[in-house]
């Protein structure tokens, strides 16, 4: 049994089928990632698993738990979190009080009040806040405006903040769109890093096969709504149904 189970998935939109009968399993402390072509569904799967659309059909467990029914921040208060495919940073803010926003909640609770309820003070705030930036190698960036940093730097920035709940499964929708190959690379050794260090599990939608063979363990490769193949990445590579599907032979 996987961290993530997800059965029989089928999400409709009016007369359009964007998933049908979707099967994932994703195994505890891996790097599982889905790829597929343009309108295959990847973003309408996640979103399933966040809360934010509810499948038609099928089933999510999450850890045993079912996250149907549930609202977004209730998953991920279960532990799910994700990168959003535009950064999510407050903009205007400094790196480091960015930082501090996700250090005030706790996996378990709620915002500042709980924080409070938990002792949680100013300075263990502060100090979280600091630790993470270190962990994410941003420590020197820390009075920057969040704004004035390469997309890169953000997109690290934003992965950090989604640490900082301490997540078991870390959800991530083509976090290296739109980059220069440099922070592209960057990103894959930041998410190498993470996985290896912290007791998580990541879930990745991408369309750079680069980044996905560089990161993945296991590929679920979805076409129109239904996973085309589940297996490893050398079996990925050259699978003639991918290359039928995925890039276009
Ligand atoms: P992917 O992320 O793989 O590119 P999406 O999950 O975004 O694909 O989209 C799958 C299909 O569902 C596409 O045809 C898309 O146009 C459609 N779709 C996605 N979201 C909506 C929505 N909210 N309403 C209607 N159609 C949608
Ligand atoms: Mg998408």
């Amino acid at each position: 049994m996987g961290i993530l189970e997800v059965k029989d998935v089928g999400k409709r939109f009016g007369g359009l089928q964007a998933l049908g009968d979707v099967n994932l399993s994703v195994k505890e402390n891996s790097v599982h990632a889905i790829i597929g072509p343009n309108g295959a569904g990847k973003s309408t799967l996640l979103n399933c698993l966040v809360g934010k659309l509810i499948p038609d059909t099928g089933s999510v467990m999450f850890d045993g738990q079912s996250v149907l029914g549930r609202s977004p921040h209730e998953i991920n208060q279960m532990g799910i979190s994700r990168v959003f495919q535009t950064p999510e940073i407050f903009g205007d803010l400094s790196v480091m009080e960015n930082m501090m926003i996700p250090c005030f909640a706790s996996r378990d609770g709620a915002f500042r009040m709980h924080a409070v309820k938990n002792m949680m003070t100013e300075k263990d705030i502060v100090e979280k806040a600091e630790a993470m930036l270190v962990d994410m190698n941003m420590a020197d960036k820390r009075h920057m405006h969040a704004d004035s940093m390469s997309r890169g730097d953000k997109r690290r920035l934003e992965i950090g903040m989604c640490l900082a709940q301490e997540p078991r499964l870390l959800l991530l929708d083509e976090p290296t769109a739109g980059m220069a190959r440099a922070d592209t690379n960057n990103t894959i050794d930041l998410l190498k890093q993470i996985s290896d260090e912290r007791d998580i599990t990541i879930a990745i939608i991408e369309h750079d096969m680069h980044v996905v063979f560089s990161l993945a363990q296991r590929i679920t490769v979805l076409a129109q709504g239904t996973p085309l193949v589940e297996d490893d990445p050398e079996n990925i590579k050259g699978h003639p149904k991918v290359r039928e599907a995925y890039l276009g032979e």
